[in-house]
């Protein structure tokens, strides 16, 4: 990465300064929201292979306008306060722009994941949640972690039992982390959706001829090519969906060993199949294997996707890259200074904040979900049906006695007859949620003329409401 390149955080704050710039907001205000409230840093030790190994983890407040306050747990062994600060601050801004009621937090533990059998990785995660629990950085009211890169269900699942160990009486302690296993007290569709919001996001773009052509692109996204870096769990859910539901021809796929290169189109499923058989892409049929995998960074496609990690694209390859239009699925791909230099050459870029909110929206539901004690549609599922059913039968009876000869076609009555299931009513939401933030930002983009991108936009419209919140605290 280029000398000049600022951290993480100082591009995160970078991106504030420009939106606040324009805003009217006391200065104290400003500072007051842009600043991180606290990090906790935890050094603990665990016994492994007859040996003592120390860890060194953190959970960052940024914002508690609101509680519980909200952020994922990463895994890497790059994890550092400044990054965890950055993602806290994120994470505020998402949580006001989707309109989830939580703050900002995120955390982090310096680990590689895959140095470790399952057994030490159960050891060191709970250890790590002892120590966030007994200090409230774990509690369904006040700090509620989700899965990031490197965790998933399995360490959530860790989480929520150690939590429910230390607070036998808490009636509402599954709700204390999200992203759980269904047995857990997970939600159906928490797996897929940070990937599922970005495949919203990008819909809701292409519904608006106006702003794909600020993309320098035509038509509907049906036919655009896309190279997709990351194919984790946000990664690989947003390319299987983008291909398989919306005619996305994935051209490129940038992982850790490499990248794979098809004009084609890459069948996603069988990448992910390969990945797991052989531990990267290297050697997959029916594609080129291109060494340098991000030098398919600068490819031409339609859509780039990156969903791996922050700061990819930097000072060093901003220019270079030839994609109109650039999707954040990750968090902080583009730093503050590639923004820039992409912003002048027209590239539209839908932001993080708002690109890859999609998981966070879904950890809400199943918060809420939690806290209710109840499945969504346990209640209406069968009365919809036995309505829906109604109506269907008096239909077919009229047409029976007015000798109209009308039949519905059997796969519209199953699918009219069916109530909604919690996946289809978590996607609903999950639409309805990305739906209507963008809108927001595009009232602002197009609304206002000292605003001419989306970042700009989103963080308008985020701190707007974090300042409102606080104002309405009487600060
Ligand atoms: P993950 O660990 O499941 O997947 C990351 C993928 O990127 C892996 O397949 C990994 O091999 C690949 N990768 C790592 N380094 C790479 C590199 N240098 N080049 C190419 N590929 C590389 O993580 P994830 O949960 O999918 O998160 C990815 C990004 O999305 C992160 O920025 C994270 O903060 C963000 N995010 C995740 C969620 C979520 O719900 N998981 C929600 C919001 C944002």
């Amino acid at each position: 990465m280029n000398v000049n390149e600022p951290s993480f955080r100082d591009s995160v704050d970078m991106m504030f300064d420009r939106a606040v710039a324009v805003m009217d907001l006391s200065p104290g205000l400003k500072q007051k929201i842009k600043v991180c409230n606290s990090t906790y840093t935890v050094r603990f030790g665990v016994r492994l292979r007859g040996a003592i190994h120390t860890f060194t983890g953190y959970r960052s407040v940024h914002s508690e306008h609101m509680e519980p306050v909200k952020g994922g747990i990463r895994y890497a062994i790059n994890v550092n306060q400044d990054e965890v600060e950055a993602l806290a601050a994120l994470m505020t801004y998402k949580c006001a722009l989707v309109e989830t009621p939580f703050g900002g937090s995120k955390g982090g533990l310096c680990i590689d994941p895959r140095q470790y059998e399952e057994h030490e990785l159960e050891q060191i995660t709970r250890r790590f949640a002892y120590e966030l629990i007994k200090r409230d950085l774990i509690n369904p009211a006040q700090n509620v972690p989700a899965p990031d890169m490197g965790t998933g269900e399995r360490e959530m699942a860790w989480i929520v039992d150690q939590y429910a160990r230390m607070n036998t009486t808490d009636i509402n302690a599954r709700a204390c982390v999200t992203g759980k296993p269904l047995n857990s007290g997970g939600i159906h569709g928490r797996v897929e959706a940070t990937g599922r919001g970005v495949q919203y996001a990008l819909r809701e773009f292409f519904r608006h001829p106006e702003d794909v052509a600020a993309a320098r692109l035509t038509g509907s996204l049906a036919g655009k090519r896309a190279i997709v870096q990351g194919l984790g769990n946000v990664g690989s859910h947003a390319a299987r969906f983008l291909s398989a539901e919306d005619g996305v021809t994935v051209t490129g796929i940038i992982e850790r060993d490499g990248g794979l290169w098809s004009e084609a189109g890459l069948n996603i499923p069988d990448v992910l199949d390969w990945m797991k058989a052989h531990g990267g892409v290297q050697g997959f049929p029916g594609a080129t294997y291109v060494p340098d995998g991000a030098s398919l960074l600068e490819a031409e496609c339609d859509i780039l996707i990156p969903a791996a990690m922050e700061g990819v694209i930097n000072l060093t390859n901003a220019d270079r890259i030839r994609a109109p239009l650039i999707i954040e699925a990750a968090n902080g791909p583009v730093t503050a200074g590639a923004d820039a230099i992409l912003r002048k050459k027209g590239v539209v870029i839908i932001p993080d904040m708002y690109a890859n909110a999609g998981g966070v929206t879904v950890s809400y539901f199943e918060w809420v979900k939690n806290l209710s004690h109840i499945r969504f549609g346990r209640m209406q599922r069968r009365a919809e049906e036995a309505r829906h059913r109604l109506l269907v039968e008096e239909l077919e009876t009229l047409s029976a006695d007015q000798g109209l000869g009308w039949t519905l076609n059997a796969d519209f009555k199953d699918r009219y007859l069916r109530g909604s299931d919690e996946l289809e009513l978590v996607r609903s939401g999950l639409d309805d949620t990305m739906r209507i933030a963008y809108q927001s930002m595009r009232e602002v983009w197009h609304g206002r003329n000292d605003v001419d991108d989306l970042r700009m936009a989103a963080y308008i419209v985020a701190i707007g409401r974090v300042a409102a919140s606080y104002r309405a605290k009487g600060l």
